[in-house]
């Protein structure tokens, strides 16, 4: 009875639908009832009714058993790690909800990876097939965003976004240049998982039923600690170049061996690079600078030959380096990784600073003449100038980058006076300076002497918080930056 129902239902509806859509068949009538009309060359051949359901009852089951068999077995809760109290509780009840109205809902991406990675996730993001108006209705504390592709933004309890997405299908084919300019289609879980950049970021959760979900292998990548790309590394970096400085990053933060494909491909489409929108370069570049690895990110990107697309004169000047050089460049970008994994946040002009400082030392080294210090903020800048016209870099970071380094070559004269000791003290870069010495001290790069006198100036000038406490107004300008970044994906 059931299984006739589920042929004999749609085929109703169906054998006109299908039929005419694909003009394989067509309906007629005659006196003596509907007929299927199929055309086969110039003849046509009349086909009784039952023939026509038939057929389609055929190409409906096979359809049926297809997509059946596509689905992939789920992993069940005793077979992998993730436990309820490892998610963040308003993610779970966000899942909850969603799946009570009846929608599919997943916790997927970066957080499906970091908990079975043992890791603890940076954010919990959801995918769901409940649409954006939807998913508003649903929860109190939503707001939808996004221009080409609205989602919703779902605000917990302790102030937590817990991002959620309609499932998405790939874009539409987008030419010979083949980068993705329209990325708004909805979709399946399948194709949400599809259209994921590396196969360990495209697993979903099912929190209900306690159930990873695996599309495209990633767990078998994820046991062998390998970034693997979905598909054709070249294509899907000509789709989103910032895919590449994305493989970086993942491979660098969670230690992982890049395949050799996408190895090959991120060498070969480098310069795409150049098509990507820079507000994504720059923000993935601080992504880099301040997610723990910044020292392995760094080797990587020059291993690969994205430093000489991006920062060029961080590259040149990695190639310039002697032993003695190549080790304090690293040495200062292991502090901020040690910093980092104490849980602690350097703002983005001390993180730029890290990379631009060697570049400034390694000129002012082939000077011939030493400069003297008023000197030192005009040579500064115009060493730097060209790194932030090319990745458009916030007024505000490159300012406190170019002060902090500018205090190190002026310090020397700095401390030696009280009046010029206050004065720095006054300064808005001064606690950002401070810390940007500490964090060479730490690197090794200070004598005793230096490490002392930057102390004592502490101690007799106490430097303001590094943070200040957010205000309803710059918490706006936090949500442009955050939405800036987001903006491709
Ligand atoms: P993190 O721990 O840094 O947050 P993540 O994997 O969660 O890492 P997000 O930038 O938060 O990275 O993105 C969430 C998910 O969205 C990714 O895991 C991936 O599945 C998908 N995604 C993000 N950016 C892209 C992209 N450029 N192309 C395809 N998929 C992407
Ligand atoms: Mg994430």
């Amino acid at each position: 009875m059931n299984v006739a129902l589920i042929f004999v239902v749609p085929l109703c509806a169906a054998d006109c639908l299908v039929a005419q859509h694909f003009n394989l068949l067509s309906l007629c009538q005659s006196d003596k009832g509907i007929f299927g009309c199929a055309k086969s060359g110039s003849k046509r051949i009349l086909l009784p009714i039952w023939a026509v359901r038939c057929v389609l009852a055929i190409a409906i089951g096979a359809r049926l058993v297809m997509v059946l068999a596509m689905e992939p077995e789920p992993i069940r809760f005793s077979e992998h790690p993730i436990r309820a109290k490892d998610i963040d509780s308003d993610a779970l009840r966000v899942l909850a909800r969603l799946s009570d109205y009846g929608f599919y809902a997943y916790l997927v991406g970066g957080s499906v990876r970091d908990l079975l990675l043992g890791r603890k996730p940076k954010d919990f993001d959801v995918a769901t097939s409940a649409q954006p108006d939807e998913i508003k209705r649903l929860f109190r504390r939503c707001r939808l965003i996004g221009r080409r592709f609205r989602l919703a933004h779902i605000i917990g309890d302790k102030g937590q976004i817990i991002e959620t997405a309609t499932f998405r299908a790939k874009p539409e084919d987008c030419g010979e240049a083949q980068l993705i300019t329209d990325d708004n289609n909805f979709g399946t879980p399948r194709t949400d998982a599809l259209r994921r950049d590396f196969t360990v970021n495209a697993l979903f959760y099912d929190a209900q039923r306690q159930e990873v979900i695996d599309y495209v292998d990633g767990l078998e990548d994820l046991d062998n600690r390998l970034l693997r790309t979905i598909g054709d590394p070249v294509i899907r970096f000509r789709e989103d170049p910032v895919r590449m400085m994305r493989a970086v990053k993942f491979a660098a933060r969670l230690d992982f061996e890049l395949e050799p494909s996408l190895r090959a491909a991120v060498v070969s489409q480098r310069a795409e690079l150049g098509k990507a929108a820079v507000a994504r370069l720059y923000e993935e570049i601080l992504r880099l600078l301040n997610g723990g690895a910044a020292a392995e990110s760094i080797l990587l990107m020059d291993e690969l030959r994205l430093l000489e697309v991006l920062i060029p004169e961080v590259s040149a000047t990695l190639a310039r380096a002697d032993d003695e050089q190549y080790e304090r460049i690293f040495n200062l970008l292991n502090t901020y990784d040690d910093v980092i994994a104490k849980g602690k946040k350097i703002p983005n002009g001390i993180l730029l600073a890290g990379i631009l400082w060697p570049v400034v030392e390694s000129v002012l080294a082939e000077l011939s003449s030493e400069i003297r210090p008023v000197q030192a903020r005009e040579l500064i800048e115009e060493i730097t100038r060209p790194f932030a016209v090319r990745l458009s870099v916030p007024r505000r970071a490159m300012e406190t980058a170019l002060a902090v380094m500018e205090s190190q070559l002026r310090f020397d004269r700095i401390r030696r006076k009280r009046n010029a000791r206050s004065g720095f003290a006054r300064t808005s870069h001064y606690a950002q300076s401070v810390c940007f010495a500490e964090l060479r001290a730490q690197s090794g790069q200070l004598t005793d002497t230096e490490i002392e006198a930057w102390a004592s100036l502490a101690q007799e000038f106490p430097p303001p918080p590094l943070f200040e406490k957010r205000t309803r107004g710059r918490r706006g300008h936090g949500r442009q930056r955050q939405r800036r970044g987001r903006q491709r994906r």
